[in-house]
């Protein structure tokens, strides 16, 4: 089914307010497996919104409207739809009833007139109450066609969403969607893409969508079937070529695993505990990891080196590495992440250390460099990286990258 979004104020339109209502009903629509071709934001005014609401039910099999619901004079949304769907208006006892309770419940004693306009809906409508505000959704079918209409604030229309649209919707649905993600790290974008080209190429059912994050790269795979048993059998053979092609840059293949949370798990798995050791990031490491519930068993302590007396007091390293190498180098690096194994005891230390910018670089080091050191049973890894990007953009792809490393070290020096 082919369905399409309408977002409705002028406010919309002026850049005032962010149209994330837009961003939660499209994501809604990809799980449910519609596909969505048409996103537009009309101002309030009859004539224009008139006319996409009746450009939309041409083209698309449901069309959802959010916003222009409520009770003022310029909210305009119900009183189009029905008129495109030749359908009048009809007071709902059952809605002035809520919105009598909502008011009483506030304490509200003079409701102004306006708001029992909330209560006249298209006489064929679906009435979906509304547990968060005055004015309620409304379903329209007419000759195969749907319109939604939903109210504009966030906290109305998500939960509405949630509990009655998005079942209903399933239910219209003839067919199941099913996706699974595969996360990597360690690997840009292109070069992800580049290495499945002709699978997304060849692709029709399942499809392939990579989404491109700091330091990693996601794939959606995504399949629709009669049923869920049926799609998830057409996606299998394609994650077993995944895991072919990706081998061990593919971190996890669990939606809901960050990679924080996959280099924890092997922490614990492989019985290590592990310290860290940061200038330019400044604590970010440390603090993306304890993001992980569970951290305490393996993350017994962190440093913040910021000066070169920091890392030479708290780690130890070299004064004469300093002058001679520098702070962002190699070396330092490396002295970092040693000293902090001598000085906690820990089986793995991971350090950084880098120009976030935007001042501070030079032609020799320039903004951006950042060195990765890995210490991890007896071995020593080394990362010497170039980000580009903001000051927070070089810490979160430092931050990304010391995990990737971290992990890459603990793989190789597995005994299995
Ligand atoms: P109300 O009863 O509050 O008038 P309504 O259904 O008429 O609700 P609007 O008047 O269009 O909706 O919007 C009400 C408020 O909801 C806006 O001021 C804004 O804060 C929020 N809102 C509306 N549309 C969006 C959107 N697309 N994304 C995010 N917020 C939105
Ligand atoms: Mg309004």
């Amino acid at each position: 089914m082919v369905a399409e979004l309408i977002s409705v104020g002028t406010e919309l339109l002026l850049g005032n307010i962010v149209n994330t209502n837009a961003a939660f009903l499209a994501r809604e629509c990809a799980k449910l497996g519609l596909s969505l071709y048409y996103q537009t934001t009309v101002g309030d005014n009859p004539e224009r919104l008139r006319e996409t609401v009746r450009q939309a039910l041409e083209r698309s099999d449901v069309v959802i409207l959010g916003g222009g619901l409520g009770p003022t004079q310029d909210d305009l949304t119900k009183e189009i739809t029905a008129e495109v769907f030749g359908q009048k208006l009809k007071e709902d006892a059952h809605t002035r009833e809520r919105i009598q309770t909502y008011f009483d419940a506030r304490g509200t004693k003079n409701i102004t007139e306006n708001n029992w306009k909330q209560a006249m809906v298209p006489e064929e409508a679906i009435v979906v109450d509304n547990d968060n505000g005055t004015a309620p959704g409304l379903i329209l079918e007419k000759d195969g066609k749907i319109a939604i209409l939903l109210p504009g604030p966030p906290n109305e229309l998500i939960p509405m969403f949630r509990k009655d649209i998005y079942p209903y919707l399933h239910e219209k649905q003839p067919e199941t969607i099913v996706s699974e993600m595969v996360k990597l790290c360690g690997i840009g974008e292109s070069r992800a893409e580049t290495m499945i080209s002709d699978m997304i190429e060849a692709q029709t059912n399942p499809t392939i969508a990579t989404y491109a994050k700091t330091g990693e790269v996601h794939l959606r795979v995504t399949a629709r079937a009669e049923s869920e048993e049926a799609a998830r059998l057409l996606i299998k053979p394609v994650l077993k070529e995944l895991r072919v092609r990706f081998g061990s840059q593919i971190y996890t293949t669990d939606e809901h695993v960050s990679l924080e949370q996959a280099v924890v798990d092997l922490l614990k798995e492989q019985e290590l505990t592990l310290t860290t050791v940061e200038s330019c990031t400044g604590g970010l490491l440390a603090g993306r990891l304890v993001n992980v519930p569970g951290v305490s068993e393996v993350l017994k302590q962190g440093f913040v080196t910021y000066s070169n007396k920091a890392k030479r007091k708290l780690v130890g390293v070299k004064k004469a590495t300093l002058r001679e190498y520098g702070a962002v180098s190699d070396r330092t690096a490396r002295e970092m992440a040693r000293g902090a194994i001598l000085t906690t005891g820990a089986d793995a230390a991971v350090a950084v250390t880098g120009i976030a910018g935007p001042d501070g670089g030079s032609v020799e080091k320039p903004v951006g460099l950042v060195y990765i050191a890995v210490a991890v049973r007896g071995q020593m890894y080394v990362q010497e990286c170039h980000f580009t990007g903001d000051r927070l953009k070089i810490r979160e792809s430092s931050v990304a990258s010391a995990l990737t490393l971290l992990r890459t070290g603990i793989l190789e020096t597995a005994e299995d």
